[in-house]
């Protein structure tokens, strides 16, 4: 049978539990889906560069985000690839 993709765009074999999207709420599995995380700073833009002038070491805090891959593709997080590319 014809595959798309070697690992049936899965990083694991065997079951692993469902996430759900953080953005349309739809439940993916644990391996498939894509988690993005990105660092947010705790105060406003313009206090946090206050303080870091200042000498302030400023905590960060990580936001992960857990999309699935209809999501992902909408957001240009993971981009339609080639037949080949793929494979
Ligand atoms: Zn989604």
């Amino acid at each position: 049978m014809a595959r798309k993709r070697r690992s049936g765009g899965r990083s694991q074999s065997g079951s692993t539990g469902s996430v759900q999207c953080s953005l349309c709420g739809r439940m993916v599995p644990g391996d498939k889906a894509i988690k993005k995380s990105r660092y947010t700073s705790v105060v406003s833009y313009k206090l946090g560069k206050e303080l870091r002038d200042s000498g302030t070491i400023m905590p960060r805090r990580q936001e992960i985000q857990i999309l699935c891959i209809s999501c992902s593709i909408h957001r240009g997080v993971r981009k339609i690839r080639s037949k080949a590319d793929r494979k």
